[in-house]
């Protein structure tokens, strides 16, 4: 008889435990961000959330998103996003495309209510909001609005990891102003257009952008007055990113006797939650050394 009963517990036990998995399967809050920085601040927001995953699209992608087109592993991912969180500002080109994916996909804007710059010397908007830390405040903050929203059960945890990441990147502010206290009028030459919010924040201006639009070359009329811009206001450094190709950047350094600086626009990347306020800090370092 307390055999049978024993049976009878561990058949139960054994029931419960399949149940169990299956329903913490089919509850997994499924967030998929459509680029790196979105995916570190997401990750932040969500943190260590029982049933919440978030996986970033663009994860094999290097450099900025402009002009990406999904893939059909894109499209999957997307079909069972429960979240698709994105940039905004147009970066997403493929968001039309990404709602043919499936039409009530849910789309959270991570820019909304930012203010938004123009190019430098070309028309649009300029899309990479992100690199002002003030920007991925408000970032991460409209991304936890939504997801409060969206998953109302963990509210609660998304406010609390929201307030302790803001903290943080308002602390990153502070630190990094402190650091270049006093370094004022400084005038900016970078590769692609990526860094005016950067340079908003701290009082930078950017007084000449070497790839107009990203990936194609200057004119030799715009290299000479690319050339000249450097004279005129005696610029030591040209920031370029990793990916920018040298042969015109060396002509520019070597002409003007201009060093190259590498700046980083965060754009791919361990995934490691500190990566955005790291790597903002060494954006910082190496500008003000190279004053
Ligand atoms: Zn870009």
């Amino acid at each position: 008889m307390k055999f049978k009963y024993l049976f009878l517990i561990l058949v139960l036990f054994a029931v419960g435990c399949t149940n169990k998995v299956e329903v913490a399967e089919d509850n997994t809050f499924n967030i998929v961000t459509s680029f790196y920085p979105i995916y570190i601040f997401t990750e932040n927001v969500v943190k260590d959330i029982p049933g919440v995953s978030v996986t970033n699209m663009t994860q094999n992608h290097v450099g900025c998103i402009h002009d990406y087109s999904l893939t059909t592993t894109d499209m999957k991912l997307i079909s069972r996003a429960d979240a698709f969180i994105i940039n905004g500002v147009g970066l997403e080109s493929f968001l039309e495309k990404a709602y043919e994916t499936k039409n009530d996909l849910e789309v959270i804007d991570s820019s909304k209510g930012i203010e938004i710059l123009k190019e430098n010397f070309s028309d649009g908007d300029n899309e990479h909001i992100w690199l002002s830390i003030s920007n991925a405040i408000s970032q991460v903050r409209n991304i936890c609005d939504s997801l409060v929203k969206l998953d109302e059960k963990n509210a609660d945890r998304y406010i609390e990891n929201t307030n302790a990441y803001v903290e943080r990147l308002e602390n990153l502010r502070n630190e990094l102003r402190e650091e270049l206290y006093g370094c004022t009028d400084v005038k900016m030459i970078t590769s692609h257009d990526a860094f005016s919010y950067l340079a908003d924040d701290f009082g930078f201006e950017i007084v000449a952008v070497i790839e107009k639009e990203e990936g194609v070359s200057p004119t030799s009329k715009e290299i000479q007055e690319i050339l000249d811009i450097i004279k005129e206001y005696e610029i030591k450094s040209i920031f370029i990113e990793e990916d920018t190709s040298t042969k015109i950047i060396d002509t520019i350094s070597n002409e003007s006797g201009a060093k190259v600086t590498i700046l980083d626009a965060i754009t791919s990347g361990s995934g490691d939650s500190l990566d955005y306020e790291n790597r903002m800090r060494k954006n910082i370092k190496a500008i003000k050394e190279s004053l």
